[in-house]
């Protein structure tokens, strides 16, 4: 089986088989760029290397073998010649990008002889023992396990020694010193001779490669980035070329846009006389690349052509790696660069203006996760901030947290809710889990290019490289700004977009929408059918969720009204009540709360549905939890001073607390239960809402009410409970002589309300699929029990694909709503149908919502935005 495949062989569109590396360094060769010439081992001979207990087959060997030949061929090199050595790097290249999280080795094929040769050949032994240290150095890590720190150790005492700040200042000698303690180190450590054949150089570099796509680091970033674990890498041999033959020589990254902000402007760094690794491993601080155009016109010119044909063959923006050997241009990787949501939507937008994409692939362009990042708060720019130093703005957002400088901390900080800023010299991709838990990362070194920077963008991270009036101290945990000092607890606060750190932390106000989001919504608007309504019970969450468009509120929860400040007591008079009269009147004291509670949203919502649904939790909600009432009463009860009509009255309520209490809340005395069992307080809130209506109405505000009846499981539940609401508006239109259009309809969120949904669709006017309760009693599990417990392991085990109550399950739970949707309509043609659970701002299950034709989804105002482009996409 062919597992090996040269350049001038592949394509862009064979990414799963040779991996997005190899695709692109395939379709560049083909596309006759300056790419150095080299072969591919696929991702199926990665299968085949850890189905064969992680050796690889001698087959795929004896192919490696035969491309190396023809590389040999190409070049005029030859592999481990001391004349003429090939020299070639070894690279990781999986299927999605994962910058940085898997090993690359290079210089490959320097041994004692070669690295002679090489000097002579180039008469530059400087250059030859740089290459070779280098190689031993990665070799020594990424396939021998010695720790990278150890031979930055020996290089830092070197550069101590001769006085030297940079690594440029390093002579021919001072390498050569150098490459003798590593090998030193390499004996140490490793008990045997840095290996000296290269054709075993070889073997176990890809060895190392394939096994780096289970290291620690690229198993978080592929679950963060949910990229499935069996896909493997393939594994890249290259022809070297070199930047660090001099001053005409360096190596360097670019995005052909702003990957923050998405301006159309040549995005990217390089180092002079320096190789690939020094660049994205953000260990030196990189120039910006308008330096080469006054340093290297000719190569500017060429690497601006090349940027701008390759965004034009691939119809997106691109991250470009280069290098320069002796005035020469070489492209070493192309891939679609990873990019803000920010940057994200105005790319996709000018990408359709500028003619390179149509709308359709402009909405697909933009991950609809990734739009919550432009609803972040941002720093308020009024405010009057104590900057503290600055930085390169490396990706934007404003966050603000303690100081942590290391990951694990990061990570444990994270866990106990407190928010951190990781504060680091770099980062490397190591630090991936920190990355993620902290509210923001600030680097002292490294450049807006580097795997941290690139990796914060992807996550939405604010981010701050390079910011070098930083003194870090590790060991002591301190950080010095000139005079300041400040240590790990520290509150900072950091602009991603400014590059400012600012000392405490800093006001934020709420974002600013740009056009170019708008835009891209409106044409989301032109492609969907789903309408998206929200989630909100006041007035605030209501205006806010129709600023971002929402087309009406598709749940209003009643309870939260009813434990706002001030009613708690009036509430529980109503539930203590002993007769039906003291309970009428807690009611009627609700009443007119109720009414302008419905009235303000009204208000904001004009013209658009409003779905209410009454009363749902059960009682004991409302009511002091019974340890709390018992620890206090034991207090009264010992102190001769208490109040005895307050005593008096607590041992009522802890009686009826008692009482009320149930083994099984979820399942117990609730939604249409209640008003089933207390239909005054059902009656209360119709009427409340009618009332509302009627005083709109007057004022010439358009209305229209949905009721909605909770946790109907059988058809008689909700015959009454219409009938109760439809008694309701008649006597207020009758006192109002208002008509009010309203409807009832109900939740389907128990199986049987699916299961007999052709009887349910009689007496409804719509379904509203509460997929949170549905999913509760489809799988029978309690969510407060199932998340802490059990449900984390099921999905880490794979048992469950997913948490259901993220994404909709929709092989069960969906297979209930697909029912109740088809057997309420078979009855009611044109029934109303929508989704309210959590799972109606979740992309996967919009798109399941869309398949099985509901009408709208429900989300929570925030969420607006994802919900219409999802439901583009699923369009699309
Ligand atoms: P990563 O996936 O971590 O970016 P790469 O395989 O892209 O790893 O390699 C890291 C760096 O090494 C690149 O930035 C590139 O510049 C440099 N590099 C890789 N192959 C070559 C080569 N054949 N010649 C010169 N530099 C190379
Ligand atoms: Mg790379
Ligand atoms: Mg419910």
């Amino acid at each position: 089986k062919k597992v090996v495949y040269l350049f001038r062989e592949g394509r862009a569109d064979m990414k799963f088989l040779l991996g997005g590396k190899g695709a692109n360094l395939a379709e560049m060769t083909r596309s006759r760029l300056p790419v150095p010439p080299g072969f591919t081992i696929s991702t199926e001979a990665c299968s085949s290397f850890f189905a064969a207990n992680e050796t690889l087959t001698e087959d795929t060997m004896g192919q490696v073998r035969a491309a190396i030949r023809q590389l040999e061929t190409e070049t005029g090199k030859r592999l481990g010649d001391s004349q003429n050595p090939l020299l070639v790097s070894v690279r990781s290249g999986s299927v999605f990008s994962m910058p940085g999280m898997m090993d690359t080795i290079l210089n490959l094929g320097l041994n004692d002889e070669t690295a002679e040769g090489l000097a002579k050949l180039t008469r530059n032994p400087r250059f030859a023992y740089d290459c070779y240290r280098r190689f031993i150095q990665m070799f020594g890590d990424v396939v021998l396990g010695v720790d990278y720190y150890h031979f930055e150790q020996i290089i830092h005492s070197r550069k101590e020694a001769q006085g030297y700040k940079q690594d440029t200042e390093m002579s021919a000698e001072d390498w050569k010193w150098v490459i003798g303690q590593f090998k030193s180190l390499i004996r140490e450590k490793t008990k045997k001779e840095f290996p000296q054949d290269p054709e075993h150089q070889l073997k176990q570099s890809i060895i190392a490669v394939f096994q780096s796509w289970n290291n620690q680091r690229a198993q978080i970033y592929r679950k963060i980035h949910k990229i499935p674990d069996h896909l493997g890498t393939a594994v890249n041999i290259q022809m070297m070329v070199f930047g660090n033959m001099g001053d005409d020589s360096g190596t360097g990254v670019a995005f052909t846009r702003n990957p923050s902000t998405g301006e159309k402007e040549l995005y990217g760094e390089f180092l002079m006389n320096a190789q690939g690794e020094d660049v994205v491993a953000g260990v030196r601080t990189p120039q910006p690349i308008a330096r080469l155009k006054q340093q290297m016109p000719a190569v500017y010119q060429q690497f601006q052509e090349i940027c701008n044909l390759l965004e034009q063959h691939y119809h997106d923006m691109q991250d470009i790696e280069f290098t320069v050997e002796r005035g020469q241009l070489y492209i070493l990787q192309t891939r679609a660069g990873k990019r803000t949501a920010q940057a994200a939507v105005k790319i996709a937008v000018n990408m359709v203006e500028e003619g390179i994409i149509d709308r359709d692939q402009a909405l697909m362009r933009v991950d609809p996760d990734q739009l919550n990042q432009m609803l972040h708060r941002r720093l308020d720019p009024e405010a009057k901030l104590t900057v503290i130093a600055k930085g390169l703005p490396a990706s934007p957002g404003a966050a603000s947290g303690k100081i942590v400088f290391d990951a694990d901390r990061a990570e444990k900080c994270a866990h106990d809710g407190t928010p951190v800023i990781l504060v680091r010299p770099e980062t490397t991709p190591e630090d991936i889990h920190g990355i993620l838990a902290a509210q923001g990362i600030l680097t002292s070194r490294g450049g807006m290019t580097s795997h941290a920077a690139v990796v914060a963008r992807g996550m939405g991270k604010a981010c701050i490289c390079g910011c070098e009036q930083l003194e870090i101290d590790l060991r002591k945990k301190e950080v010095a700004i000139g005079e300041l000092l400040l240590r790990e607890g520290d509150l900072i606060s950091i602009d991603g977009s400014t590059g400012q750190v600012i000392q405490g932390e800093v006001p934020l106000i709420d974002p600013e929408l740009s056009a170019e989001f708008k835009q891209l919504l409106d044409w989301a608007d032109q492609v969907r059918t789903l309408q998206v309504r929200a989630n909100a019970d006041n007035p605030e969450d209501s205006a806010k969720a129709r600023e971002l468009g929402a087309e009406g509120i598709g749940l209003c929860r009643t309870e939260h009204m009813f434990m706002e400040a001030g009613r708690v007591p009036i509430v529980q008079q109503m539930i203590l009540a002993e007769t039906r009269d003291e309970r009428l009147q807690a009611l009627q004291k609700l009443l007119p709360m109720q009414k302008e509670d419905f009235k303000g949203i009204f208000e904001v919502m004009a013209g658009l549905p409003v779905n209410i649904r009454l009363l749902d939790p059960p009682l004991h909600e409302f009511l002091p939890n019974i340890e709390d009432l018992l620890v206090e009463l034991t207090k009264m009860q010992m102190d001769e001073q208490s109040d005895r009509t307050e005593l008096i009255r607590k041992e009522a309520l802890l009686r009826k607390v008692r009482s009320l209490h149930e083994f099984n809340p979820m399942l117990g005395h609730r939604g249409c239960r209640l008003g089933l069992i207390y239909p005054e307080i059902y009656k209360m809130q119709a009427e409340a809402i009618f009332l509302a209506a009627a005083e709109c109405l007057k004022q010439g505000i358009q209305v229209e009410p949905e009721i909605m009846i909770p946790l109907v499981g059988h058809v008689n539940e909700l015959r009454q409970m219409r009938e109760l609401v439809d008694q309701a508006a008649e006597e207020v239109q009758l006192k109002t002589g208002c008509t009010i259009p309203y409807t009832v309809g109900t939740m389907i969120e128990v199986p049987r309300a699916a299961l007999t949904a052709g009887e349910i669709a009689e007496e409804a006017d719509f379904f509203s699929f509460g997929t949170n309760d549905l999913t509760q009693t489809t799988f029978g599990y309690s969510r407060d029990d199932a998340e802490g417990k059990f449900l984390h392991t099921y999905v880490e085990n794979k048992i469950l694909p997913d948490n259901p109550f993220i994404t909709l399950d929709t092989e069960g739970v969906g297979q209930l709503v697909r029912m109740g949707v088809e057997q309420g309509r078979m009855k009611k043609p044109g029934l109303k149908t929508g989704i309210c659970g959590e799972h109606g701002g979740e992309k996967r299950s919009i798109q399941f919502c869309h398949e099985v034709d509901l009408n709208y989804v429900s989300c929570s105002p925030f969420r607006v935005p994802l919900a219409r482009l999802s439901a583009a996409q699923a369009v699309i």
